[in-house]
C-alpha cells in the first residue's frame, strides 16, 4: 500500500513531468507565476474598491455599473450645506446598503448644528452610535469644520478643537476609523495665476477662494490643525481624503506618513499623481513603492438623480479605465495643459494592495462593534 504524503509526491511528480513534456502547458504555468504587471483587459477580471463615492439617489445605475466594472466602493455622507442634505443621503446610502451589501459599504458623519450646546458631543456619539449599529464602518469629517462652523464667539472651529475631543475618543475607544477632507487643495489659497489645476473653479467661484478671504483659516492652520489631532491620538485610524489635502507635494506627504503609522490616503486627485508622474516618473513611483500599504483608490465620483443613467455609467467607467491605465501600464498619457507622461506601471502586488487590500484592511478593522 502506498503511503498518502507519498501518494501526494507521485501526483507532483507526474504533473512536472506533464508540464515539462508537453510545450504549452509549460508556458500556461509559467505565465501564471510570473506575471509582473496587469493588462488592460485585466481591469474587468481584478477585484477593486473605490472607497470615494457620492450616491445621492436610489437609482442603482451607477451600482449596475460598479458590478460590470468589478467595483465595490465606499458610500460616503457627507454634512454639506447645498445639495441633497445628510439624513437623505443617508437614508439612501443604507437603502442600497440592504439590497446590495457584497458591492458596497457605508461612511457615515453627524452634523455640527448645535455645536455650542453643552450636549452637543453626546448626542453626536449617540447618532454615531445608531449609524454604526445600522451597518456604517467608518466615520467622514468634512471640510465644514474649519471652513465654515464658528462657536457662539464667532471662533472658527478647527480639527483639533478641544470640543470635538469626545468624538474622537469614541472613535478610538471602539476602533472605528474616520476619514477625514479637511481643507481645500492648497491652490485655493493662492493668486489664480498660481494655481495648478483649479483656477477655472474658484474663478468662477470666488466665495469658496480662499486667497480673497484672509479673515478665514490659512491653508498651514488646517494642515496643523490636522496633524495636531493624529498627534494627540495615535491610535486613531485616519485616512486623509484627497492625498490628506497635501497633494501638491509627496514629500509634505510623505513626511506625515512616516509621523503617523496610522494614516492613511484616498488617491483622489489623480490629476496631481499625473503632474507628479510627468515631473518625476521615478520618484513618484518609489513614493508608490514605498507607501503602497497606506495608498488606497478613490475616485471622488458624485451620483445624482438628475443624471442620465448611461451617460453616468459612460463617464464612470471611462474615468476608472483611464486611472487603471496610469497605474498599471507604461502607456504615454496627455495631462492637458501640462503634457504627456509615463504610466506608473506599478507591479500586480501593489495594485492588488492599493486597489483592494488596503481598503479591506481599513473597512475590517471597525469590525465587530460592542455597545
Ligand atoms: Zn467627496
Amino acid at each position: 500500500m502506498i503511503h498518502l504524503p507519498l501518494m501526494k509526491h507521485l501526483k507532483l511528480y507526474f504533473l512536472i513531468l506533464i508540464a515539462t513534456t508537453l510545450p504549452g502547458i509549460t508556458l500556461v504555468f509559467a505565465q501564471k507565476e510570473t506575471k509582473a504587471f496587469y493588462s488592460k483587459d485585466d481591469f474587468y477580471k481584478v477585484k477593486k474598491f473605490d472607497t470615494h463615492i457620492h450616491i445621492n439617489t436610489e437609482q442603482t445605475a451607477f451600482i449596475q455599473l460598479a458590478k460590470a466594472d468589478n467595483f465595490q466602493f465606499l458610500d460616503i455622507v457627507d454634512d454639506r450645506p447645498f445639495g441633497l442634505p445628510m439624513a437623505e443621503q443617508q437614508k439612501i446610502a443604507f437603502l442600497h446598503l440592504k439590497t446590495y451589501p457584497e458591492q458596497m459599504k457605508v461612511a457615515t458623519t453627524f452634523p455640527v448644528k448645535g455645536f455650542d450646546d453643552p450636549d452637543w458631543a453626546v448626542l453626536t456619539i449617540n447618532n454615531l452610535k445608531n449609524s454604526i449599529r445600522e451597518g456604517a464602518r467608518t466615520v467622514k469629517i468634512w471640510k465644514n469644520i474649519g471652513m465654515d462652523l464658528r462657536d457662539k464667539n464667532g471662533k472658527f472651529v478647527m480639527l483639533d478643537d478641544p470640543r470635538l475631543q469626545p468624538v474622537f475618543e469614541f472613535l478610538v475607544k471602539n476602533k472605528i476609523p474616520l476619514i477625514g477632507h479637511n481643507g481645500e487643495p492648497r491652490d485655493c489659497w493662492l493668486p489664480l495665476d498660481q494655481m495648478t489645476f483649479s483656477k477655472e473653479y474658484y474663478g468662477s467661484h470666488p466665495e469658496y477662494h480662499m486667497f480673497l478671504h484672509p479673515e478665514y483659516p490659512s491653508y498651514e492652520q488646517h494642515i496643523a490643525a490636522r496633524d495636531n489631532l493624529l498627534k494627540t491620538y495615535p491610535d486613531l485610524k485616519f485616512v486623509g481624503a484627497h492625498l490628506g489635502s497635501l497633494e501638491w507635494s509627496l514629500d509634505e506627504l510623505a513626511k506625515r506618513l512616516d509621523l503617523f503609522p496610522n494614516m492613511r490616503v484616498d488617491l483622489s486627485r489623480i490629476t496631481n499623481l499625473q503632474l507628479h508622474t510627468l515631473r518625476d516618473h521615478a520618484r513618484t513611483r518609489s513614493f508608490f513603492m514605498k507607501y503602497q500599504d497606506r495608498l488606497i483608490y478613490g475616485s471622488d465620483r458624485a451620483v445624482n438623480t438628475t443624471d442620465d443613467p448611461e451617460k453616468l455609467k459612460k463617464g464612470i467607467h471611462e474615468a476608472w479605465f483611464r486611472d487603471w491605465v496610469f497605474f498599471t501600464s507604461a502607456d504615454r498619457i496627455t495631462l492637458p495643459g501640462f503634457g504627456d507622461l509615463i504610466g506608473l506601471q506599478l507591479p500586480v502586488n501593489v495594485i492588488d494592495k492599493i486597489y483592494y487590500k488596503n481598503a479591506e484592511n481599513w473597512l475590517s478593522e471597525s469590525a465587530g462593534l460592542k455597545f
